[in-house]
């Protein structure tokens, strides 16, 4: 079997009025990098790279550098043809754009082998601890609607909360940082009280505050029993990491802008955090996601991947959640104690509701794990192409 196409898909889904912020940036739309690799035996492998930023670098890395690389070879060979490109690409590479290239280049290799095979990803990982993951709800943004009443409340926050909690999730993760820290304190009351005591709740700064804020913040999260806190401080800032992990008790999360195992040794190494949270569209694919799961849990350290983006990033990461192991073993498993989860984001974006042929679907709190050769998935061409934005470079 050959390589015989490779096709970045840049997809963009504008929200209109439902557009929401976090402490870092507007989401006026939704978009995916889409990888589609195509084989002289007729197989099509799917991928996505890049979750953060413009998805147009990332095309531009497959497009430019990567596609000739593999055109030709046999797809069947995920960890041999991901470990080359990563070495191709180092000395310019190592992370951001050309990473989440090899990325998607990855996911779909993983597709295409198991599509070949008859067998799903997960099972070419090593075989299913479990056929569905428990998911968390990541919302609770910051929307124009979140506004005071006269009593000072903030009505639609708590109704979001709620209506989390009535879908079935037992797990909400809400944002943080982009306000006064007593402003967003009033805002983690607000979803507490919404949700109850009996809700886990999370939440997340996407890295707005220095250390001493942090360690601010920090301590309303636990008034509030928070039980993780994401991205405190900037990636870079290691020692913050350390500092807030030693003087906190609830949990710090990290990892969502760190690539590569390499990336994450350090995080590992320097004590930063409690969990870690490697993006499979970003940090290296499934090939790396078994590497960095593998060195995090030597270290003691949790890993729950941080996913964003379209139904086919779900997909790869429910395959490699199916994968993980109780983190400890115990005999009776706990979800976030020691089962993993798998991030559920729940604001609007059409390339996770309607890209799929069976779009993933909350059941129990969990969503089940594709089943099906390969990720399991099935693109709708015409959602495909509803979305679809001009080639980047012509022919
Ligand atoms: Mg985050």
């Amino acid at each position: 079997m050959r390589i015989t196409g490779v096709e970045p898909l840049i997809l963009r889904a504008p929200l209109g009025a439902a557009r929401f912020l976090s402490s870092q940036s507007a989401f006026p739309e939704r978009n995916s990098l889409l990888l589609r690799i195509e084989t002289d035996e007729g197989l099509v492998g799917w991928g996505e790279g890049g979750q953060y930023g413009p998805p147009e670098p990332v095309a531009a890395c497959i497009q430019a550098v990567l596609a000739p690389q593999i055109l030709g070879r046999d797809p069947r060979q995920p960890v041999r043809i991901q470990e080359l490109l990563y070495a191709l690409t180092r000395d310019f590479g190592q992370k951001g754009a050309y990473v989440e290239a090899i990325s998607a280049i990855d996911i779909a290799l993983w597709d295409l082998t198991g599509q070949a095979l008859g067998e799903p990803v997960h099972r070419l990982l090593g075989g299913a601890f479990r056929d569905r993951v428990h998911a968390y709800a990541t919302g609770c943004y910051y929307r124009p609607e979140h506004q005071h009443d006269a009593a000072g409340q903030l009505p639609a926050l708590a109704d979001e909360a709620r209506s989390y909690v009535d879908a079935g999730f037992d797990t909400i993760k809400m944002k943080v940082g982009l306000l006064a820290i007593a402003d967003d304190g009033a805002r983690v009351a607000c979803v507490r009280e919404a949700i109850g005591a009996q809700t886990r709740l999370l939440a997340d700064a996407n890295h707005a505050y220095n250390a001493y804020s942090a360690l601010r913040m920090g301590r309303i999260l636990e008034a509030h029993d928070v039980l993780w806190f994401e991205e405190p401080v900037l990636p870079e800032d290691l020692d913050g990491y350390r500092l807030l992990r030693q003087s906190l008790d609830v949990a710090i999360a990290g990892g969502e802008c760190e690539f590569m195992r390499y990336g994450f040794r350090r995080l590992f190494e320097q004590g930063c955090v409690d969990i870690a949270q490697p993006d499979l569209c970003a940090a290296g694919g499934l090939s790396e996601w078994v590497k960095i799961h593998a060195l995090a849990s030597s270290f003691g350290i949790a890993t729950i991947p941080h996913v964003w983006g379209s139904g086919v990033a779900l997909a790869a990461a429910l395959h490699a959640l199916a994968a993980t192991p109780p983190f400890p073993y115990t005999a009776l498993p706990q979800p976030l104690m020691n089962e993993p989860l798998i991030e559920f984001d729940r604001n609007p974006n059409p390339l996770r509701d309607e890209l799929l042929v069976t779009p993933p679907r909350l059941v129990d709190g969990c969503l089940p794990v594709p089943r099906g050769p390969g990720l399991g998935i099935q693109v709708d061409e015409q959602t495909l192409q509803r979305y679809r934005q001009p080639d980047l470079l012509p022919g």
